[in-house]
């Protein structure tokens, strides 16, 4: 073999070299340090699916692991899985470990109750009293927190605690129970991740455990209480409690669920936000709320209420529990039979039907929808956003061609063209049925570029405006000199998915030609009126004429008179010599030479 052949065959074999998983540990849990380290972490062409307040697990192309080391804001890097489930533990650390031990577990849903029930249709929306605000161009609105599970999610976990002030105290948590939800959430989510690597779908927590932070306290004993979410007399009391102490004191719980996730994706800046209440359990005598449920989501969002030992899953299969759970706050639907099922319901942003429910499909698939499984059907796959109808190899929720739209522009021009104008992604269409939130259609692509090429050239990147990526930018650019005549000009964006506008903004212009010499063919001859006139034949490139005249031929010539005509007679009937030049489209005189 020889030596280019060998370069080449290691070159396409780093090409499909996955990207190696990494955990990092970092100098403090500060937001500063955390961006600080994040975005060293994407220079060196890696991205954090995972971030925690003192912790991040990324992706990072094979080879530049090393490189983390000298990323700001890092302390510690992990290429392997510390032990798992000992020593005392922060949530980050033992988030990482199980995402690094996925799948070893061998984990099934033996000895476990199916889910009752456990997808619920939050109260019609009053849009007014709901203050839907739009976020941006392609945002959504704030109610949208949860519509396709695409892109980054902002994932809130609450670790309620009771103080004893109203209900007898029965659960107390414990720092290691603590980060053993967290990590068991984390696991869930990047089990999640792993089925749809085109969602690129990326994860930021926000822990607030009751046991060191008050304001997820309750006078409550949440667990010796039914969950009743549809009443008054468990969820209803403290959430609401919770959620006021938060800062979300207005309207009733859902309000103030919806108020608070769309906060917490906003300081995060991400896509989605989802909050999972998480109630003690662990003295319990069946895991379960005294309704008998133990994990339930509202429908398009805003949280999840799970219990610590979800019935007789237990902690160790938490995960199991949170990723059926997580698929309902985007829309997907049960299908077991005991939810009530039928394989013509249809509903999430890409209108995705109940085909694989139990009830009516007889060779319905063991899937995650129905018994916490480790399969994922294509129904459920619908109804949360990953489906290619359109077929061109992208999913729908990500896959929409981005629009770029040129400024007016002049249609001559005498120095290089340059063009200027707006770069912005398209929504895919919301085709919800359910009015559960707003039918908002929402993009979650960013403008990361624009080409720009003249008569059908190469592709050339030009300025686009603003550091970060964002749904909409400006950009200018110029196209360099062209030759006279007409040129076709086009622009296209393309987004951080890949999309390119396949139908490029274009624009026609012409790159002004000088005029060329008269020649011989000026002719001079004397009217009936006895005045002077002119004729010529007309030359490329001009636009008028300019004719001159001087005394002499060795004397100053001045202009006597300006015409878009190939014809002109001297008014002053002054004699003299005259001369005849071409003006061009940018006023400058042509040569008189032939
Ligand atoms: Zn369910």
């Amino acid at each position: 073999m020889t030596a280019a052949l060998l370069t080449l065959a290691l070159l396409a074999a780093d090409l499909r070299t996955p990207p190696v998983m990494i955990g990092v540990v970092l100098d403090d849990a500060s937001r500063r340090t955390r961006l600080s380290a994040t975005h060293g972490i994407e220079a060196l062409g890696g991205r954090v699916v995972h971030a925690f307040d003192e912790v991040l697990v990324a992706e990072v192309p094979r080879g530049a692991e090393l490189s983390v080391y000298r990323v700001e804001g890092v302390r510690e890097v992990a290429l392997n899985a510390l032990a798992r489930r000992s020593g005392p533990r922060s949530p980050g650390l033992s988030a990482w470990n199980a995402i690094a031990t996925i799948g070893q577990l061998g984990e099934n849903a033996s000895g476990a109750e199916p889910l009752i029930h456990d997808a619920l249709i939050p109260p019609a929306l009053d849009l007014d009293a709901a203050g839907a605000t739009v976020r941006a161009a392609t945002g959504g609105t704030n109610l949208n927190t949860s519509e396709y599970l695409a892109g980054s999610v902002s994932v809130t976990i609450v670790l309620l605690e009771s103080d004893g002030t109203g209900d007898t105290s029965t659960e107390n948590w414990s720092a290691d129970r603590e980060a053993a939800v967290v990590a068991e959430i984390a696991e869930g989510l990047e089990w999640v991740r792993l089925r749809e690597p085109q969602a690129a779908l990326a994860f930021k927590y926000t822990v607030i455990p009751g046991r060191t932070d008050a304001r997820a306290r309750t006078r409550y004993e949440p667990i010796r209480r039914a969950a009743d979410p549809g009443g008054t007399t468990g969820e209803d009391l403290w959430v609401k409690e919770v959620l006021g102490k938060l800062g979300y004191a207005s309207g009733d719980r859902f309000a103030r669920s919806r108020a608070f996730a769309a906060a917490r994706r906003a300081v995060d800046g991400s896509d989605w936000g989802l909050t999972v209440f998480v109630v003690d359990s662990l003295n319990d005598a069946d895991g379960k709320f005294a309704d008998g449920r133990f994990a339930y989501t509202w429908i398009g969002g805003p949280h999840v209420v799970m219990t610590f030992d979800n019935q007789a899953w237990g902690i160790d299969r938490l995960d199991m529990v949170l990723r059926h759970e997580l698929f309902h706050a985007f829309y997907a639907y049960d299908e077991y039979g005991g939810s009530g099922c039928t394989c013509t319901e249809h509903r999430g942003y890409l209108d995705g039907t109940g085909a694989n429910c139990t009830s009516c499909n007889a060779s319905a698939l063991p899937c995650v929808m129905i018994n916490n499984g480790d399969a994922m059907c294509a129904s459920t796959r619908r109804q949360i956003g990953w489906a290619d109808l359109d077929g061109d190899g992208v999913l729908d929720v990500v896959g929409e061609d981005p629009d770029t739209f040129l400024d007016a522009m002049a249609s001559t021009w005498c120095s290089p063209p340059a063009v200027s104008g707006l770069a912005a992604v398209v929504a895919p269409t919301n085709r919800n049925p359910s009015t559960v939130t707003p039918r908002a259609s929402i993009s979650i692509n960013e403008i990361v570029g624009v080409d720009v090429r003249a008569d059908g050239g190469a592709w050339v990147p030009a300025q686009v405006q603003g550091p970060l990526p964002t749904a909409q930018r400006r950009f200018a650019a110029s196209l360099g000199d062209l030759a006279p005549g007409p040129h076709r000009l086009e622009a296209r964006a393309v987004d951080d998915r890949g999309n390119l506008d396949a139908t490029p903004s274009a624009a026609d212009v012409v790159v002004a030609a000088a005029a060329a010499p008269l020649g011989d063919s000026m002719r001079g001859e004397r009217t009936e009126a006895g005045l002077l006139r002119f004729t010529w034949s007309s030359v490329p490139g001009a636009v008028g004429y300019r004719v001159l005249r001087a005394g002499s031929p060795q004397g100053t010539w001045s202009a006597a008179g300006e015409t878009a005509e190939t014809a002109w007679t001297d008014a002053a009937a002054s004699d003299g010599y005259f001369i005849v030049r071409g003006i061009d489209a940018c006023g400058v005189e042509g040569s008189d030479g032939p």
